[in-house]
């Protein structure tokens, strides 16, 4: 088993996407509940945005033949934002506000830095000092940002902040969205001592599972934690197998390698199918991804940064597609290296690293899958493929994961 051939990275991708089924059952959440939801349906325009033509200075409203003549014209309507005024009198100008409705037969705004006012008998009379360069110019048109009917989201999106405004303006209040997956977690090994208990001999503070918690709770999920499984095969296998009979996904941290006291992969086999396991990629070569029941299993690695980086890499694209987005995917650039790497490695390598401020990567100084210190130190990935040796300014992948 231990022969068996490492699958690349992107490979695992497709493949693990490829498999999932995702989540059908609907539920609808209020706009305010909505941010980080999926979107299980399009969503289509009842109106058009902006509703009517408005102004987009505060300003003076005219008729653009009419201002051109950059004679003073009287001022007869006042426009506030939230008013319903007349038609404009032809040789008129209107005063009007940033978001207020532009009269009848107005089509061009001037800003009032661009006119000159003078009073005469109690009336104000106003003249461009700079002329418009056109027709139209800032008026805001009807139906410029949304028509009626247009599709603003579709099906298998993930909600943002300006996803909410966006529905918002078109007075969207409840949207259909996937029901969250319910996630279990559990980390395994008998050294593990939970934070707040005291070390004994040979044990370790458990840090995957607080860890674990977190990036779900990053997408809106309150996790099952159940806690941490001795390095004991009947344990193993009891834990999971129940588990899974009420969770979406099943996640574990360690016992995925080859040493006897790793027995999660064996309990998956013997409870449902292994579909993966192990990724042609550092850190992370003993990421495990199967099935138990209708439930599905990843198996993180042990040591921490192996687990945030296959989680992040891998991990958190299988919980999305899960929840039924479309195409999740990681925000990736390019950018030059400002290292030498001169020692290939077979696998590709995800070193931790950070962009300095003149756009060059570089890497923390310790690269070992136990130091998370070369996580919190640095802010992103930086992707070197197998077998290929870096100079300074060969361009690499980056993936930020913090700023
Ligand atoms: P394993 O794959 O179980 O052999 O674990 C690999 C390494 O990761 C060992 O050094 C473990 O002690 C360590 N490890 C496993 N699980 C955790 C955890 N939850 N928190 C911290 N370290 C862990
Ligand atoms: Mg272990």
């Amino acid at each position: 088993m231990d022969k068996q051939p490492l699958t690349p990275l992107a490979q695992a991708v497709q493949q693990v996407l490829a498999d999932i089924t995702s989540l059908t059952e609907v539920e609808q959440v209020s706009l305010d509940q909505a941010q980080g939801r999926v979107l299980s349906k399009a969503l289509v325009s009842p109106i058009a945005v902006p509703p009517f033509a408005n102004s987009q200075m505060d300003g003076y409203a005219g008729r653009f033949d009419e201002l051109r003549a950059e004679t003073f014209l009287p001022v007869r309507l006042r426009v506030p934002a939230g008013s319903s005024p007349p038609e404009l009198p032809f040789g008129s100008l209107a005063r009007i506000f940033t978001g207020a409705p532009i009269p009848e037969g107005a089509d061009t705004v001037i800003m009032q830095e661009d006119m000159t006012t003078q009073e005469q008998d109690g009336q104000l009379f106003a003249r461009p000092s700079r002329l418009p360069d056109c027709k139209g110019r800032f008026v805001r048109q009807s139906g410029a940002d949304i028509q009626p009917g247009q599709i603003l989201l579709g099906p298998g999106r993930r909600l943002g902040s300006a996803d909410i405004g966006f529905l918002a303006s078109v007075g969207v209040q409840k949207v259909d969205v996937f029901r969250q997956p319910r996630v279990a977690i559990f980390s395994t090994g008998d050294e593990l001592v939970q934070p707040g208990g005291a070390l004994g001999p040979g044990q370790i503070f458990d840090s995957n599972r607080p860890m674990m918690r977190t990036v779900f709770g990053q997408y809106g999920l309150s996790v099952s934690d159940l806690g941490r499984l001795p390095d004991k095969a009947d344990a193993t296998r009891e834990a999971l197998q129940r588990a899974s009979h009420s969770h979406d996904m099943v996640l574990t941290c360690g016992g995925v390698s080859v040493g006897e006291e790793d027995h999660v992969k064996a309990a998956v086999t013997a409870l449902g199918s292994l579909r993966l396991w192990k990724l042609a990629m550092k850190p992370g070569k003993p990421f495990a991804f199967g099935q138990i029941n209708r439930c599905y299993f990843v198996g993180l690695p042990g040591n921490p940064v192996s687990a945030w980086v296959t989680f992040f890499l891998l991990g958190q694209l299988l919980l999305r597609r899960l929840e039924g987005e479309t195409a999740p995917n990681l925000l990736k650039f390019t950018a030059p290296a400002g290292f030498d790497w001169p020692r290939p490695d077979p696998r590709e390598e995800f070193l931790r690293g950070r962009l300095d401020d003149q756009g060059f990567l570089h890497i923390h100084a310790r690269q070992d899958s136990h130091i998370l210190s070369s996580l919190v130190e640095s802010t992103g990935l930086i992707r070197i493929p197998g077998n290929t040796t870096v100079v300074q300014g060969d361009r690499l992948d980056f993936f930020p994961y913090r700023f």
